[in-house]
């Protein structure tokens, strides 16, 4: 027997003791590895639009998933059991509100344990003027920079709420995601200031731009106030036509999630432009036009000045 030989003998019990304790250990960073991850928070959304948002705030610290797809009409949604599926293991479901989800409420009853947070609260509505929904809320509030700002702070303060570990780094996304948000508003007034007011028109099929011609001052013209109303009756586009011939509105568009025909209807009985197709509803999917909230802020925007310019 040579000297290591009686060493390894001599301390056989250390070496047992060493190694149990390095598979204690792996075992128990493997065991923690898959708690973090089922830990992470999960949040789903009604809608594409403020899954963007809750993804720039949840950075790599939550996971979020939206229920309905992007391209999705979102008023009348009809929600599969699979939705019921997807959002069962979400901690938190963040919804729009402002009578946006007509399926909503229903839907989310069906879900235990998931709480339910509206991202619109501390919003000022602009009541709809017309139609069976008349003084109820518009409910597409995020199309304003300064009211999205509103639904990003609610959406900080509900995962910060639901997974204080991270509180911090919710803060810090929110608040860069403000700047950018703030950025893009900047950037969009200053292109629209070149239109004289005579030519600051909005029109498209559905009213929901008025958050957005709050914002940028633009005048607003629809063939139905809302989605979830009657979409494209003869008296809606008469009615359309002749304010587009009044007002000398030169271009008309459609909205991206339903049939262009009324708007394109429209444009060519009242003599003006088919503007083409603006984003509201929905985001696209990645490799689409408008897969962010700024991208659709920045397509919308940059479609109807074209509209109106001409160019
Ligand atoms: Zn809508």
């Amino acid at each position: 027997m040579d000297s290591s030989d009686s060493f390894l003998m001599k301390h056989r019990w250390l070496i047992g003791v060493l190694v149990a304790l390095a598979v204690v250990a792996t075992l128990a960073f493997v065991f923690k590895a898959e708690a973090l991850k089922k830990d992470k928070l999960l949040v789903a959304t009604t809608f594409t639009v403020i899954a963007d948002l809750a993804a720039n705030v949840a950075g790599d610290a939550a996971d979020v998933v939206s229920i309905t797809r992007p391209g999705a009409e979102i008023h009348n949604y009809q929600p599969t059991p699979r939705d019921l599926l997807r959002v069962r293991d979400a901690d938190i479901v963040l919804w729009n509100g402002l009578g946006l989800e007509r399926w909503f409420e229903k839907f989310i009853s069906r879900v235990e344990g998931a709480t339910d947070v509206l991202v619109s609260e501390g919003v000022v509505p602009i009541p709809i003027r017309d139609g069976p929904y008349t003084s109820q809320p518009n409910p597409h509030a995020w199309m304003s920079p300064a009211d999205v700002i509103i639904y990003v702070r609610n959406i900080e303060a509900a995962l910060s709420v639901a997974d204080p570990a991270n509180a911090s780094v919710y803060k810090a996304n929110a608040a860069a995601y403000i700047e950018q948000i703030a950025a893009v508003s900047q950037r969009i007034t200053e292109r629209l200031s070149v239109l004289p007011a005579e030519k600051r028109w909005l029109a498209s099929t559905e009213g929901a731009f008025s958050y957005l011609a709050r914002h940028f001052e633009l005048k607003e013209l629809y063939l139905w106030p809302i989605n979830a109303d009657a979409l494209g009756t003869p008296q809606q586009v008469k009615k359309m036509i002749d304010a587009v011939r009044d007002n000398n509105v030169p271009v008309v568009f459609s909205e991206s999630t339903l049939s262009d025909k009324p708007a394109k209807q429209v444009a060519r009985d009242a003599g003006a432009a088919y503007g083409g197709v603006l984003y509201v509803d929905s985001l696209s999917e990645a490799d689409g036009p408008v897969p962010t909230y700024l991208d659709l802020l920045r397509v919308t925007t940059n479609t109807v000045l074209k509209g109106l310019t001409g160019g």
